[in-house]
């Protein structure tokens, strides 16, 4: 009895770990296949095209660079000057009669808000945006 267990045992282990290793095989042989596949890719890429891209990710990184730069000096702007934490949000409203605008700090809990103003093409509207952002 305890014999014939033990030996169940045996055999379902072997079969377990027989599969696990014709499963390994499997993934290595997949793996080769795509190693190989990645390195006749390679042989084929175009040097001056990864040139080009390098720059065209350079030229986007400095652009996002001054973004943030000019969104730094807009916060610091439009920082409210009543709760010190949130920022003078504009927000534009269209009637009849023009475009016209207010800001309102985006702290939840600060209820400061400017007088609607006409809306002129000199507003710094450079927050507007910027909405939900920290
Ligand atoms: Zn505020």
């Amino acid at each position: 009895m305890g014999k014939q267990h033990k030996g169940r045992g045996i055999q379902r282990g072997e079969k377990t770990d027989f599969n696990l290793e014709s499963r390994l095989k499997k993934e290595n042989k997949k793996l080769k296949r795509e190693i190989k596949r990645l390195r006749n890719l390679l042989d084929r890429v175009d040097i001056g095209r990864v040139e080009y891209l390098e720059k065209l990710i350079e030229e986007q990184r400095e652009f996002d660079k001054t973004i943030k730069r000019d969104n730094e000096k807009a916060k610091k702007k439009w920082s409210c000057h009543v709760c010190a934490r949130g920022y003078m949000m504009p927000r534009i409203f269209k009637r009849r009669d023009g475009d016209f605008y207010y800001r309102m700090c985006n702290n939840e809990d600060c209820e400061h808000r400017t007088k609607m103003k006409k809306l002129t093409k000199d507003v710094d509207l450079s927050l507007l945006n910027q909405e939900g952002e920290e």
